[in-house]
C-alpha cells in the first residue's frame, strides 16, 4: 500500500449540521428509483424561465472582449448606478452608488461573508430560526456564537426582543433578519423594523436584513425595505439578489446596499476572496433591474395561483397553514400524531410529495413543513388529491 497523509477536516467543517437538502435529494432520488412520480416542492428555485429580454442582453454582452476579464470586486459602476435607481423608484431610497451599493455573486455570498469583515471569536451573532442556514454557519466559519432568535406563531413569525437576555445583547455585534421570511412566508411591519434600529443604536449591533423576497408578494401588498426606515442606513446593510425576483438562480449575482463602512467591510474581505462577479452578467442585470412591471406582476400572478391552489387545497384537508402574503413558500403545521421529519416521510413514502421539514431549518421549526410554490397549478392540485387519499 502506498504511504499516504491523514486527511481531518477542520473542527468548523465537523461540528457543520449535515447539508439539508443533501438529505432531502437523497430521499427523492431514492423514491424515483422505486418508480414514484415525486411532486418536488422542497426546494425554492423557481421553476420558471429568466424573462427573455434578459437573455436576449446577455447574449449581446458575452460577445464583448472588455467583459471577458478580471471584473472589479465590488461591481461595475453602471451595475452600482442600476441598483441605486432601483431602490429609488421601489422603495423612494437614496443610495450612493460609489460607496453605498457592492455587488454580489449571489446574495449567499455577501451572507456567507459578512461575519468575517465584524465578528471576533466568541462575539454574538443573532440569528433567527427557523431561518436561511446560512447565517448560523457564516457565523460559526467567523468563530461567532449563533443566539437563536426563535420565530413563533404566537409573535407574528418575528423574533422577540424582549426574550433576548441583556448580557447577550451587550455582546452582540450583528443580528440577521429576513423578511418576506423564508420558510414562514412572513412579513414584517414598520413598527418592528424600528423596534430592530432602536435595539442596534442602544447595544451597537450591525443590522443585516435579507431582502431576497421583496418582490415576489401577493394581492398587491408591498412588503418594505428596511432601507425605508428612519435609521436604517446608520445601523446596516441590505441583501438583495436577482435570484428570486426575475428567475435567476443560475446566474449568480445580487447585492448589497446601506451604511458605507459595512459596505466597506464586506468589500475588503471580497476584494482578498472573490474577483466579483461576470461583467457580462452585470450588463444583462442592468437590463434585468430595468424590467417591465407588467412582467413581474406576471410572474406574481403565476405564484399566486398556485399559492391559492395550495392553501385552499390543504386548509381544505383540515391542514393549519399561514396564508403567504410574500415569498414563494407555504408554512404548514403537520398533522397530529407526526413531527417534521416523519409527515415528510409520509408524504413523500405514501403520496410522492415532497417538502422540505420544518426542523431543517432550525430546532424552532419543528412540527412544521415547508412547501415551495415552484411547481405548476396543475402538479399541484394532483398534490392536494395525493394527499387527501392518505391523511
Ligand atoms: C434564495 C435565498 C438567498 C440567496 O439567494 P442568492 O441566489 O444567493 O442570491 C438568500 N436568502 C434567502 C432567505 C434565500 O431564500
Amino acid at each position: 500500500m502506498k504511504p499516504e497523509i491523514s486527511i481531518e477536516m477542520a473542527s468548523r467543517v465537523k461540528s457543520l449540521p449535515p447539508y439539508l437538502f443533501a438529505t432531502i435529494d437523497k430521499m427523492k432520488q431514492e423514491a424515483k428509483a422505486k418508480g414514484v412520480d415525486v411532486i418536488d416542492m422542497s426546494i425554492g428555485d423557481p421553476d420558471l424561465p429568466t424573462p427573455e429580454h434578459i437573455v436576449k442582453a446577455m447574449k449581446l454582452a458575452v460577445e464583448k472582449p472588455e467583459h471577458h476579464r478580471y471584473p472589479s470586486y465590488e461591481g461595475m459602476l453602471s451595475f452600482r448606478e442600476a441598483v441605486s435607481a432601483w431602490y429609488k423608484s421601489r422603495f423612494s431610497v437614496e443610495l450612493d452608488p460609489k460607496t453605498e451599493v457592492l455587488s454580489l455573486i449571489g446574495s449567499k455570498e455577501g451572507i456567507g461573508h459578512i461575519p468575517l469583515a465584524f465578528v471576533e471569536p466568541g462575539d454574538v451573532v443573532l440569528v433567527p430560526s427557523p431561518g436561511y442556514p446560512v447565517y448560523p454557519v457564516s457565523t460559526l466559519f467567523a468563530g461567532g456564537e449563533s443566539y437563536i432568535m426563535p420565530l413563533t406563531e404566537d409573535n407574528h413569525f418575528l423574533p422577540d426582543f424582549s426574550a433576548i437576555p441583556e448580557d447577550v445583547l451587550k455582546r452582540a455585534r450583528l443580528m440577521f433578519i429576513n423578511y418576506p421570511n423564508n420558510p414562514t412566508s412572513a412579513c414584517a411591519p414598520r413598527e418592528f423594523y424600528e423596534d430592530v434600529i432602536r435595539i442596534a443604536l442602544k447595544y451597537n449591533i450591525i443590522v443585516c436584513h435579507d431582502a431576497a423576497y421583496s418582490e415576489i408578494y401577493y394581492d398587491g401588498k408591498k412588503p418594505l425595505s428596511f432601507m425605508e426606515i428612519d435609521g436604517a442606513k446608520e445601523v446596516g446593510i441590505e441583501f438583495h439578489s436577482l435570484s428570486k425576483t426575475y428567475n435567476m438562480t443560475g446566474w449568480r449575482i445580487g447585492f448589497a446596499v446601506g451604511n458605507s463602512k459595512v459596505i466597506a467591510g464586506l468589500g475588503k474581505i471580497k476584494s482578498n476572496l472573490d474577483s466579483g462577479v461576470f461583467q457580462a452578467v452585470q450588463e444583462a442585470s442592468i437590463v434585468a433591474l430595468e424590467t417591465d412591471d407588467k412582467i413581474l406582476s406576471d410572474i406574481r400572478n403565476i405564484y399566486q395561483e398556485r399559492r391559492d391552489v395550495l392553501y385552499s387545497g390543504l386548509t381544505g384537508l383540515g391542514m393549519i397553514v399561514t396564508k403567504p402574503e410574500a415569498s414563494f413558500y407555504l408554512w404548514a403545521k403537520v398533522p397530529k400524531g407526526y413531527d417534521s421529519a416523519s409527515f415528510v416521510a409520509h408524504l413523500l413514502e405514501n403520496a410522492g410529495v415532497l417538502g422540505t421539514p420544518g426542523n431543517g431549518f432550525g430546532a424552532p421549526g419543528e412540527g412544521y413543513i415547508r412547501f415551495a410554490l415552484t411547481v405548476s397549478a396543475e402538479r399541484m392540485k394532483e398534490a392536494v388529491e395525493r394527499i387527501r387519499k392518505i391523511l
